[in-house]
């Protein structure tokens, strides 16, 4: 067994040196899953999971990851992808929550995930007798920007309502008093999840999608397996480990339950919806804070050619996987718009694609969804099932830090240095001129859109597709029209990433389906030839991955 401390950081920057260009191989993991004992098997490689098995396996523990869907397949890829501190919080007196997470931000955006964290800068119209005045609006972003510790050009601006104006036209101009200017993040929430669970695999941990946790087995009282199916081999085997985390999101109480019949919810689950609209139909100039009637924030975020705009805070009963955008939703969100941008006129036929996600907040009965603290929920039970639920996105990093430590001293390790406070991501690593094998070259070889698209998603690791793309040439183009995606992209998901279905690459290896929901549409022929040859698929399975597909974004568009 590996010593963790200072050996285990030198472990890593060996790993990190030798297995730069990581292949997920899932086959390898289910091997493992059956024949090894883990000190530690993670259920569910959402963000938290997937945090939690990066951070545990850089400490030198034996990791196994498992997610019975796609990594990052719930609510890790549903969020409004904001990297914040949440400035709605600080008016609830959630200071520690929005202190916590500003810092993060600006590790993740400056130190180690520089490649998918970026700056974005929210326009704040202040209204009268709607949510913030302008008074608290700025003592808020003062403090806002104290707890991230701005540099002082990056500091909010306030505005007055003439500004406001000109700065975004097309905002409705009844009672407006003013506004302000302030940054916050945004990331590709699927891609972060990603690049935790790769480094995981970089760092010795098994990892599998497509397996679910179905039982667990005892011994003296404390949780010796969990019985782990397969569910495209169809096979179930027993995965030992010293302890179990249950990090399945909206599904923690049915995990719960596995150990404890009689266990209470811990979680109350409510649904958040976004809605993405063509720029062309929606053309504001600025990423806005919007307010509904009663002061309830919803954000408008352009995104290249697309505006993503939400989200909802309602209740839900029901099955988690059946979560999906209803009429109420685009009818709540349109009427936000309608009030706002009074010049834009937009019905649901307008609605471009959407999606929807559940939050898993501490289970606080009496209180409104938007008003449930979004502080992560953290428990142990006798058997020693240890659950987290909820926090938020922005904090993955500090509460696995906090997970892992509590694991280590279970376990009797030391705790050590935590390495994810200054190890960046793989994709924001520098790689070493004796790693680069013609990486640069490759890059120089292929188009110049396709090496942006590249660098953009993958970073420092851009090479590792740009290869693929230099050995063949008709991979290095765009899958469709106007697509920010080519097919080496493919090919890499699915020899490197487990990618295994279209919408696996499609909805979260690429995050198309959102950012580029037509383009997506108009590229999954091409993507599932490109995996049908990879994966030696038939004909009829590559058509059934595009009806599937095509299906699912189509269903998407919710219409009356
Ligand atoms: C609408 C919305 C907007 C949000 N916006 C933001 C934001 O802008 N910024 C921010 O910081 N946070 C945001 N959040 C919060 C953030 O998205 C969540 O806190 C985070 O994604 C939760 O991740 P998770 O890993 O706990 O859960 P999930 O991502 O849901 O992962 C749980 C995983 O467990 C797996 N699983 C379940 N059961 C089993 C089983 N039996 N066996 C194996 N695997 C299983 C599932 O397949 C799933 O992949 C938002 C949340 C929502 C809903």
């Amino acid at each position: 067994m590996p010593t963790p401390g200072p050996k285990s950081v030198t472990r890593s920057r060996r790993i990190q040196k030798t297995k730069l260009a990581a292949t997920l191989n899932r086959q390898k993991s289910l091997a493992r899953f059956r024949d090894e004992e883990f000190d530690l098997a993670i259920i569910g490689a959402g963000i938290n999971g997937a945090a939690v098995a990066r951070d545990a396996s850089m400490r030198g523990l034996k990791v196994a990851l498992i997610d019975r869907g796609d990594f990052a397949g719930a609510t890790s890829s549903r969020s409004s992808k904001l990297i914040h501190g949440g400035f709605r919080y600080l008016p609830q007196g959630q200071f520690k929550l929005v202190y916590e997470a500003l810092r993060e931000r600006e590790r993740l955006r400056h130190r180690t995930a520089p490649h998918l964290v970026h700056p974005i800068h929210f326009l704040f119209p202040v209204y009268r007798r709607r949510g913030f005045n302008r008074f608290t609006m700025s003592m808020g972003l003062t403090l806002y920007d104290l707890f991230a510790r701005m540099p002082f050009k990056e500091w909010h601006s306030s505005l007055n309502a003439a500004e406001v104006r000109e700065t975004e036209p097309a905002l409705s101009r009844v009672g407006l008093t003013g506004g302000a200017m302030y940054y916050d993040a945004w990331a590709d929430d699927a891609r972060v999840t990603f690049e935790n669970v790769l480094d995981a695999d970089l760092h010795d941990a098994a990892v599998a999608n497509y397996a679910a946790v179905e039982s667990f087995s005892m011994a003296d009282g404390k949780i010796a397996s969990a019985r782990v199916r397969d569910l495209i081999g169809g096979a179930a085997c027993e995965v030992r480990a010293k302890k179990f985390l249950n990090a399945a999101g909206p599904w923690v109480d049915d995990i719960r339950r596995m150990d404890d019949p009689a266990a209470k919810p811990c979680v109350r689950l409510t649904k958040g919806v976004h809605l993405v609209f063509a720029r062309t139909i929606l053309p504001v100039r600025e990423s806005l804070v919007l307010a509904d009637e009663h002061g309830r924030i919803v954000f408008l975020m352009p995104h290249d050619r697309y505006v993503l705009v939400g989200t909802t805070d309602t209740d839900f009963t029901g099955d988690p996987a059946s979560v999906r955008t209803e009429i109420g939703d685009v009818e709540y969100l349109l009427a936000v718009l309608a009030e706002s941008l009074p010049g834009i006129k937009l019905t649901n036929a307008d609605v471009a694609t959407s999606f929807a996600g559940l939050r898993a907040l501490i289970r606080e009965e009496k209180e409104a969804p938007s008003s449930v603290p979004r502080e992560e929920v953290i428990l142990e039970s006798p058997s020693g099932l240890i659950t987290v639920a909820g926090g938020k996105f922005t904090t993955h990093r500090a509460i696995a830090q906090k997970l892992v430590d509590q694991v280590m001293k279970r376990l009797g390790r030391p705790v050590g240095v935590c390495p994810t406070l200054a190890t960046p991501l793989p994709g924001a690593r520098p790689i070493p001129p004796q790693n680069d094998a013609g990486g640069g070259a490759a890059m120089r070889s292929i188009p110049a859109p396709s090496a942006e698209i590249l660098k953009a998603r993958y970073g420092t690791r851009a090479p590792i597709v740009a290869r693929i793309a230099s050995r063949r040439p008709e991979l290095a183009e765009p899958l469709s029209r106007n697509c920010p995606a080519i097919g080496a992209e493919v090919v890499n998901a699915v020899g490197s990433e487990m990618a295994l279905t279209v919408g696996d690459f499609l909805i979260r290896r690429t995050s198309l389906s959102w950012r580029s929901p037509a383009e997506a549409e108009a590229a999954a022929g091409a993507v599932a030839r490109i995996m049908a040859a990879e994966l030696g698929w038939n004909r009829a399975r590559e058509e059934a991955e595009v009806a599937s597909f095509t299906h699912e974004q189509q269903s998407r568009r919710v219409v009356a």
